[in-house]
C-alpha cells in the first residue's frame, strides 16, 4: 500500500462523515441559538449515544469479536439493533475487520486501521478510500458468527436498520415531543458524530496516548481519561495483551461501564460464561514490563551491569513468591469447596497460605521500591 496514488474515495463515507460532522457543528449550534433546546433532548441524547456506544462496545466488540463471553438472544438483538444505530457496519463486517487488527497490530500492510500510519489514517481515513477493497467481503476469519442467526440476520438488513433507527427514532421523538427538526438534529445527527468519534478515537488516540503497563510490543496505550468517553475502552494496553477477557478496565476502580453492564447482565441471566486473565498472569506481564523499562534505563549508568543483575535477581524472586501465592491460595479455595480437609490440615493450610501472602506482599513491597527508581 506504499504506491504513489492513492485508492479512490468512497464517496458515500466521505458524504456521511462529513455532512454529519458539518451539520453537528453549524447547524445543531444554530438551531439551539434559535430554537433552543429542552431537557428531553439532552436525556434523549445521552440515552442514544449510550445505547450506541454500548451496543459497539459489549456487541460488537466484546461479544462477537473477541467472544469473552455468551449473550442470550434477546440482548443479541439489542446490540444488533443499537449497532445498526451506531452505523459503524455489519457486526460481521466489524468484527471481521477487528480480529484482523488485533492479529496483525501495528502491521502497515494488513492491520486495517494499523495506528503507525499517524493518527487521521487509524482514526477516520482507513474508511474514506478502498483500501481494503480485495478482502471487503471475505468473513473467513468469522466462521463462529456466520452460525449466529442475529448477526447474520442484522448483516442481511443492515441498511433498512440503519435507517430505521437512524432516521425512524429521532423522527418518532420529534412527534413525541413535537420538535422533529430538532430531534433529527440532536438524536441523530449530534448523538452519531459523538458516537463515531468516540469510537474511533479507540483506534487512533487510544493507540498513541496513554501509559503501556503490560506491555510495549505493540502501540496499545492504557488511558483513564478516554475510558471516560469510550465506556471503558480506554484501557487498551490490557485489552490487546489479554483480549479474552470481559473487562478492559481490571481493577474495580477503573471506569469501565461496558464491564459493568456485561457483569450486572451475568445476574439476570442475560450474559454468562464470563471470560477474565488469571490474576497470576496479569501480575507477571505487568512485572515483565516493568523489568524491561527499567533494564532500558539503567543500561545507560555507569553501574548498569550491576543493577540490572539486582533488578533481575529481585524479579526472579518476585515470580518466586507470586506462583507460591496463586498456588496456595487454589489449595486454599479447593479444600474450602470440597470440604473434604480436615481441621488440622486447613488450618495448617491457612497458617501458610498466610505466610506466603505476607511475603509476597514484602516482595512486591520491594519490588516496586526498586522499580520506581528506575521507572
Ligand atoms: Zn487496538
Ligand atoms: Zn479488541
Amino acid at each position: 500500500m506504499s504506491g504513489l496514488s492513492k485508492p479512490p474515495l468512497i464517496w458515500l463515507n466521505v458524504f456521511i462523515f462529513l455532512s454529519s460532522f458539518l451539520l453537528a457543528a453549524v447547524v445543531v449550534p444554530w438551531y439551539g441559538m434559535t430554537n433552543g433546546y429542552g431537557l428531553e433532548h439532552g436525556l434523549w441524547f445521552l440515552a442514544a449515544f449510550s445505547f450506541c456506544n454500548l451496543s459497539i462496545t459489549a456487541g460488537y466488540h466484546r461479544l462477537w469479536s473477541h467472544k469473552t463471553f455468551e449473550a442470550h438472544w434477546s440482548l443479541r438483538l439489542i446490540f444488533a439493533i443499537g449497532g445498526a444505530f451506531a452505523l459503524q457496519n455489519s457486526a460481521l463486517h466489524w468484527s471481521s475487520d477487528h480480529r484482523i487488527h488485533h492479529k496483525h497490530v501495528d502491521n502497515n500492510d494488513k492491520d486495517p486501521y494499523s495506528a503507525k500510519r499517524g493518527f487521521w489514517f487509524s482514526h477516520i481515513g482507513w474508511m474514506l478510500r478502498e483500501y481494503n477493497t480485495n478482502t471487503y467481503d471475505d468473513y473467513s476469519n468469522c466462521r463462529d458468527l456466520q452460525k449466529d442467526k442475529i448477526v447474520m440476520w442484522q448483516h442481511k438488513y443492515y441498511v433498512p436498520l440503519a435507517l430505521a433507527t437512524n432516521f425512524g427514532l429521532p423522527l418518532l421523538l420529534g412527534v413525541i415531543y413535537g420538535d422533529v427538526i430538532g430531534m433529527l438534529l440532536v438524536v441523530g445527527v449530534l448523538r452519531l458524530v459523538f458516537s463515531h468519534h468516540s469510537t474511533f478515537f479507540i483506534n487512533s488516540l487510544a493507540h498513541i496516548w496513554g501509559s503501556q503497563p503490560y506491555t510495549d510490543k505493540n502501540t496499545a496505550r492504557d488511558n483513564a481519561v478516554l475510558a471516560v468517553f469510550t465506556f471503558g475502552e480506554g484501557y487498551h494496553n490490557y485489552h490487546h495483551i489479554f483480549e479474552n477477557d470481559y473487562r478492559n478496565g481490571i481493577y474495580w476502580w477503573q471506569y469501565d461501564p461496558t464491564k459493568w453492564l456485561i457483569k450486572s447482565c451475568s445476574w439476570l441471566g442475560l450474559t454468562k460464561k464470563l471470560r477474565v486473565t488469571p490474576k497470576l498472569k496479569i501480575e507477571k506481564a505487568k512485572a515483565k514490563q516493568a523489568l524491561s523499562t527499567a533494564s532500558r534505563n539503567v543500561s545507560k549508568l555507569p553501574n548498569g551491569k550491576l543493577l540490572n543483575d539486582a533488578l533481575n535477581k529481585e524479579f526472579e524472586e518476585l515470580m518466586v513468591k507470586l506462583a507460591d501465592y496463586y498456588d496456595i491460595k487454589k489449595q486454599v479455595l479447593e479444600s474450602k469447596r470440597a470440604d473434604l480437609t480436615q481441621k488440622y490440615e486447613r488450618s495448617v493450610l491457612k497458617v501458610r497460605y498466610q505466610q506466603m501472602k505476607d511475603d509476597l506482599a514484602a516482595q512486591r513491597k520491594s519490588w516496586e521500591m526498586l522499580i520506581a527508581q528506575y521507572a
